[in-house]
């Protein structure tokens, strides 16, 4: 017998109608269950307010939204689609529609937990109930844990305790999918007080981007046409994944971070190739991907302070360049002004699309870090900006990588050489050339490093340097030796 007569499920990260676990139960305990999705002014206004109002997770957002509305129509219900603060449209919609419950999936990063707390007591004020569940990730907080009971901060115990969790239980458990359709009838239809139509992307104050001209396919349907194309080449990722020029990944991140498909069904799809012994060990490395995903939502949760603070408190004594040389040198590095042509090609790519292939993130990390002697925060604020799939917990973990600062970094003597990983990972330059096309008439081993090619080089690819393409910021051999003299600090710490 459902438990509640009326119900709310409250849509964020999670915007589709099947294998969700808040809607699930939300169904499953309740006689009518009402949807509802809110564009959170505390989130947007800032974006507008930086004149950020071309935005490509808005527009993927908005159009999920709407496919999101149509699949529930389908099933009988429909979305309740509300433009405000979440705390005061929440409340107030639960006690418009006399809700006796608000169920939501969990979301890990500290502004959320902060919201969903003030959300839940404002609402138990009223009398109704707050439910929250995992959905986001396959093993949340402290299910994975070490043999002393702790959290894990290295990833490859972590990933092995992670395996071994999954294959206890023969992955049927954690991965499989929540039931929606057999309890649709319970999906109530929008009572006609609170039937608004659902704000245009102008109506929100933002703008339509380049998001259809780039064929990013959004909503529900767009995650189904992503993991069809790549399950097919899911056994050659492990060789594929680290070449930029190359189809290798699965382009799905934008869909994970907004929920338009589950990660218990990629997890799975991963899992049974794998098992099935799929040509290839591409599965089992993709499967570690979506590990490493857990992982850091997993240090997130345990280890907040990393928004703002060194995961290794001993790396916030590094001293960064500051002022204007270094504001000069941060603002070439976003513009793909640096001089090294895998860098500005990673860089235009990211401004241009909202997405980095991960090879190119490490590298243009490292090299903002490591090459340019920049605080890890300014290049982890300015993808946060523009990546399309942003993830505090992935995004932070990335950047705290790079800077050597985070759980389970790469030594701080590790600085990525530019111009060899573009050698190694874009060997014929088809990457840069593609961002970069005043470089396209260098030859293969020209184009990593323009300034080092002789003036008839440069002149038969009709370069000139400093007018059509920069001269290098700077030489990273002498960067190099700076950095280690600037983690000269850490290094102290090292050994003492
Ligand atoms: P695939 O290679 O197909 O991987 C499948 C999925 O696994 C991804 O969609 C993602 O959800 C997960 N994944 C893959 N690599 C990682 C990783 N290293 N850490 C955590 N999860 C991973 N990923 C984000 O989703 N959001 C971010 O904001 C983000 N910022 C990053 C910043 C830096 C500096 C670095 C080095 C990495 C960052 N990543 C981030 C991780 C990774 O680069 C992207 O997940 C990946 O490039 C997305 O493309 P894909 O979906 O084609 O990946």
């Amino acid at each position: 017998m459902p438990q509640f007569d009326k119900s709310l499920v409250w849509f964020r990260r999670d915007l589709r109608v099947f294998d969700n676990a808040a809607l699930h139960h939300a169904l499953k305990n309740s006689r009518a269950v009402f949807c509802v999705f809110v564009f959170d002014t505390d989130i947007l206004q800032p974006l507008r307010e930086a004149g950020l109002t071309a935005d490509r997770r808005v527009e993927f957002i908005h159009a999920s939204i709407m496919a999101l509305d149509t699949a529930l129509r389908k099933l009988g219900g429909g979305l309740i689609v509300r433009h405000g603060s979440a705390l005061p449209e929440i409340s107030s919609l639960a006690s418009e529609l006399d809700v006796n419950a608000v169920f939501t999936n969990r979301d890990y990063e500290p502004q959320a937990v902060t919201r969903d707390n003030a959300v839940k007591a404002t609402l138990a004020k009223n009398g109704c109930i707050w439910h929250s569940y995992k959905d986001q990730v396959i093993f949340e907080t402290d299910e994975i844990l070490s043999l002393s009971a702790k959290p894990f901060s290295v990833f490859t115990p972590y990933k092995n305790a992670w395996m071994k969790r999954l294959a206890a239980a023969d992955g049927e458990f954690f991965l499989k999918p929540y039931p929606i359709s057999s309890y649709a009838s319970r999906l109530a239809t929008i009572p006609p007080e609170n039937a608004v139509p659902i704000p245009s992307l102008s109506e929100l104050g933002f703008t339509q981007t380049n998001l259809s001209e780039l064929k990013i396919p959004t909503g529900i349907a767009g995650a189904e046409e992503l993991l069809e194309d790549f399950m097919p080449r899911i056994g050659g990722y492990d060789t594929t994944r680290n070449f930029p020029a190359v189809k290798g990944p699965s382009y799905l991140s934008v869909h994970l971070r907004f929920g338009t498909i589950s990660i218990r069904t990629l997890a799975r799809n991963a899992y049974q190739a794998m098992r099935q012994g799929i040509e290839g060990s591409g599965a089992s490395v993709w499967l570690s991907e979506l590990v490493w995903r857990d992982f850091y939502f997993m240090i997130l949760h345990h280890h907040p302070h990393v928004a703002q603070r060194a995961f290794k408190p001993d790396y916030d004594a590094i001293q960064w360049e500051t002022g204007a040389p270094a504001e000069a040198a941060f603002q070439a590095w976003c513009d793909g002004r640096t001089g090294y042509p895998l860098v500005d090609a990673a860089m235009l790519q990211i401004n241009q699309t909202g997405y980095m292939h991960n090879r190119l993130r490490m590298v243009v990390a490292s090299f903002l870090i490591k090459d340019l002697g920049i605080d890890w925060r300014w290049g982890e604020a300015y993808f946060a900006a523009q990546l399309n799939d942003f993830d505090l917990s992935a995004n932070n973990g990335g950047w705290q990588w790079a800077a050597s600062s985070g759980c389970d970094a790469q030594p701080y003597f590790r600085i990525f050489n530019p111009i060899t990983q573009s050698e190694k990972f874009d060997s014929e330059g088809k990457f840069i050339r593609r961002y970069l096309p005043q470089l396209a008439k260098l030859s293969n081993k020209a184009i990593h490093a323009p300034w080092l090619a002789d003036a008839d080089t440069l002149a038969d690819a009709g370069i000139k340097l400093g007018v059509d393409y920069p001269r290098p910021l700077i030489q990273h051999d002498e960067a190099r030796k700076q950095t280690l003299a600037r983690y000269a600090v850490v290094k102290k710490v090292t050994e003492e």
